[in-house]
């Protein structure tokens, strides 16, 4: 009786997570010895427990096709705007330790304000004393697909952000082909990292996967244009959606409400999967299960974006000056700029493991199970065993790779659907109260 009744009982979120973290560690080490090289079984084990973080250096990235240079020549390092230290103690301890690597993308119909947001979230700063990188005040149509990387310091943290600005559709007349680059360049990723991956320098492997996507939405149409849909259908296999109402400040409050009401159904109509900020751990503070559920409800967050600083009461402020007055960008009563810059900062961590657990996984599972694996090397002084012998291994070890990332899946649904519960839970017993 008592057993029957266990079985019924829901695993904690806490359990779920820690499950799918020893699982992610048995994948890498059934993904260790495919490919082996020499000392690497070595090197990967003690990899973790060497880490001191004062000695982290960023692996330099010679293909990043466009660095933001300080005046000076350097590499411009940027501190305090982007709001690292205030990352929760805990994956501030753990972005010590490992030093973060980030790559966000904008896509949406040109004009929507992609360029100016992105500055706005990072390259721009309301310290006047701080030099801006020229390349950064302009914003400019974007054109082609450019990646800009710009390093940030605060406080012992170290990011290396990749901004992927990508070519607006909309303005031809057939869009048909308009996002085959935009795929193409999140593809590519995907590829350099699994041969990265299973090369022979696996330590100092640059994580240019893409992490996050902003999807921009036309505030002035009624809700997802038929191109929306088909667009973010063919992204949400791939990236971490993050949908954007754009130009936030055309819209009243009350169309606002409406707009993300019809956009969220629109979603859900037609199945597509935005990223999903996870549910609070019970031991979390009040403060962080507020915020989070604060977050929750501004999904899609309608932003407005400028690189303008304007005087408003004695204060320097970012925003848009109109005859009736300014609409402050950082101002949460204006719109969800802030909130959207929060849920980035608090949930990087969150983005990356997504990515590789779930994006990354289906990616490799999919290039492996089409094309015949890359010839294995074997270790340095010793004898490669025979071709069916080593086809067999092969096969063993990437059918419970990928017994492990359905695993992993289902994990992760599993927790989806306790929040919603939660959630709706929540919801219930607040009108309860009312
Ligand atoms: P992109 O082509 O999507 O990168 O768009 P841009 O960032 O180049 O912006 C296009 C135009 O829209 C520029 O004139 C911006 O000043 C303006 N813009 C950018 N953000 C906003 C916004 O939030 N509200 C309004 N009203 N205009 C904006």
């Amino acid at each position: 009786m008592e057993e029957a009744q266990e079985k019924t009982v829901p695993l904690t979120n806490k359990v779920i997570k820690n499950q799918i973290e020893s699982i992610r560690e048995k994948i890498a080490e059934i993904k260790l010895p495919i490919v082996k090289s020499e000392n690497d079984n070595h090197k990967f084990n003690t990899e973790k427990s060497q880490a001191t973080p004062e000695k982290f250096d960023f692996p330099k990235d010679p293909d990043s096709s466009d660095v933001i240079v300080t005046k000076g020549g350097g590499l411009e390092m940027i501190g305090g705007f982007v709001g690292f230290a205030n990352l929760p103690n805990q994956v501030h301890r753990k972005s010590v330790k490992k030093g973060f690597e980030f790559t966000m993308m904008a896509v949406g119909e040109s004009g929507l304000g992609k360029s100016t947001l992105i500055n706005s979230l990072f390259l721009t700063n309301l310290y006047e004393e701080r030099e801006i990188p020229e390349a950064a005040i302009k914003a400019k149509q974007t054109v082609s697909i450019e990646a800009s990387t710009v390093e940030i310091e605060e406080r012992g943290v170290k990011l290396r952000l990749t901004v992927v600005d990508t070519p607006g559709f909309g303005d031809a007349i057939d869009n048909k082909n308009a996002f085959d680059p935009i795929i193409e360049y999140i593809d590519n990723q995907f590829e350099r990292y699994l041969h990265d991956e299973s090369g022979l320098n696996r330590r100092h492997i640059v994580d240019n996967r893409v992490h996050c996507c902003f999807y921009f939405i036309n505030p002035c149409g009624h809700g997802l244009r038929p191109i929306d849909i088909e667009f973010m259908k063919t992204l949400q296999t791939r990236v971490n959606l993050v949908p954007l109402i754009a130009k936030a400040d055309m819209l009243t409050p009350k169309e606002i409400k409406k707009f993300k009401k019809r956009v969220l159904e629109e979603l859900g109509k037609n199945q597509i999967h935005i990223y999903q900020l996870p549910d609070v751990e019970d031991d979390e503070d009040e403060e962080f299960k507020q915020q989070t559920q604060q977050l929750k409800s501004m999904i899609p967050f309608a932003v407005v974006g400028s690189t303008q600083l304007i005087e408003v009461k004695g204060k320097k402020v970012r925003g848009r000056l109109y005859p009736w007055g300014v609409v402050e960008v950082e101002n949460p009563d204006h719109n969800d700029f802030t909130g959207l810059r929060t849920m980035l900062i608090s949930h990087m961590q969150d983005l990356q493991e997504v990515t590789h657990d779930l994006h990354y996984e289906k990616y490799r599972a999919s290039r492996l199970g089409d094309e015949p694996e890359a010839p294995m090397m074997a270790p340095m002084g010793t004898r490669p065993p025979p071709d069916a012998e080593k086809d067999r291994i092969l096969h063993e070890k990437e059918m419970e790779l990928q017994k492990m990332q359905k695993m992993i899946e289902q994990m992760q649904m599993q927790l989806t659907l306790q929040q919603k519960a939660s959630a709706s839970a929540d919801k219930n017993s607040k009108s309860h109260k009312v």
